[in-house]
């Protein structure tokens, strides 16, 4: 079990959720049931000063009731930094929903859910993630406004996936300035890795840029049709991480830098979409002491959350665009800030998204 100290008191067993590691000062935690639908949820509220707790809500088939508070507790926290970076008026949350998408979602069981985020007035604002679809966010909209990536047809921004693509080329464009001097991509050899949703879309920009790409996924299909469209490369050696290359874009899986892959790395750079590349925070060190560049994942991959924000507030097209091509600028600063400091990149975002924070809690406080 995880322990923790808060105030001095050492949290434990006895205190299984303030004591949770994942805890960070969390606003508040809704727990949701509902007998006849099968319904059990969490919605985490991690922070609201900048705005209302956006975040997706994630069904999965936890093993206890510990792992979701857990990946609740860490995603809603993850959303505050990931929005405040951006430059978003919104704060934290995350949902999860305990369960088999695959089978034990039901229309009801969306809709109580959706019941459960109205109670908040939108303290709360939900939308997809794992185990989610527009239409399942479709049936939430029928009980409580407070929901966003339902469908274009009932208003919502659609596919946030090029645009989340879109970030991430220009989060890598501002790394090979900070590395080369330069940020014109053509002739660097960038390896994607999944090529779903966003990695296609990402190697439609660096093809067009002239990068030599290069691809992997698990699946032949995706890779052949990539291919035929975008005439690249498809990877057929067994040991992606160790090839040179001067960018590599994690586009499938979280976790890819961790203890086995770090050592054998060699790129020079990591840019990709992501979520929660780092196996853990001590990799963002090893990869800074080995000169290789990191673009943070929560950062470079926020034109999604870009995309639904523009449902909020109504935004058209041209300020999207507008707002993510900003992931530049504040990439560079991010990776400037970090040499200056001598800290990690992800160290660096996380400041200066929590300085923001501080900042709009003081005028708040005048
Ligand atoms: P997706 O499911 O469409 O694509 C993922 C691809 O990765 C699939 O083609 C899959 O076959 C492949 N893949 C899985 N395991 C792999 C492996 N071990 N090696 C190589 N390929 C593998 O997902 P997506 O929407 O393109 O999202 C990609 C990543 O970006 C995810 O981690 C997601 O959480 C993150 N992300 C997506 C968005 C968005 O707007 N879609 C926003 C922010 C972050």
């Amino acid at each position: 079990m995880n322990s923790k100290v808060i105030s001095g008191k050492e949290l434990s067993k006895a205190d299984p959720v303030f004591g949770q590691l994942s805890f960070d000062d969390h606003e508040q935690i809704v727990f949701c049931n509902d007998k006849d639908t099968g319904l059990k949820a969490i919605i985490g509220i991690h922070n609201t000063v900048l705005g209302p707790a956006l975040g997706g809500t994630r069904m999965w088939n936890y093993a206890n009731e510990w792992e979701a508070l857990n990946d609740v507790l860490r995603l809603s926290r993850g959303m505050t930094f990931k929005a405040a970076i951006t430059g978003l008026n919104l704060g934290g949350g995350k949902a999860v929903i305990i369960g088999d998408a695959k089978t034990q979602k039901t229309p009801e069981l969306m809709r109580k859910f959706g019941e459960f985020v109205h109670s908040l007035s939108g303290k709360y604002i939900t939308a997809e993630d794992v185990g989610m679809t527009t239409e399942d966010m479709d049936t939430v909209r029928e009980v409580t406004p407070y929901v966003t990536g339902i469908s274009e047809s009932k208003g919502g921004a659609g596919n946030p996936s090029p645009i989340t693509a879109y970030g991430v080329f220009m989060g890598m464009k501002a790394a090979a300035k900070f590395k080369f001097g330069s940020d014109v991509l053509e002739d660097k050899s960038v390896f994607v890795q999944g090529i779903g949703n966003v990695g296609e879309a990402l190697v439609e920009h660096l093809v067009n840029e002239g990068a030599k790409v290069t691809i992997t996924d698990l699946s032949q299909e995706r890779l052949e049709s990539v291919r035929s469209k975008y005439g690249v490369s498809i990877y057929t050696g067994k040991d992606l991480y160790s090839e040179a290359m001067d960018i590599y874009a994690p586009c499938a899986l979280g976790a890819t830098i961790n203890d086995d892959s770090i050592y054998r790395l060699k790129a020079k750079i990591i840019a990709g979409a992501a979520n929660n590349q780092l196996a853990e925070d001590r990799h963002g060190v090893m990869l800074q002491e080995r000169g290789i560049v990191y673009a943070p994942d929560f950062l470079i991959n926020a034109g999604g959350i870009i995309n639904v924000y523009a449902e909020l507030e109504n935004y058209d097209r041209q300020e999207i665009i507008r707002k993510t091509e900003n992931i530049y600028n504040t990439t560079l600063e991010i990776l400037q800030r970090s040499e200056a400091n001598d800290v990690t990149p992800n160290v660096a975002a996380v400041n200066t998204a929590k300085e923001r924070i501080a900042k709009r809690k003081s005028e708040h406080s005048k």
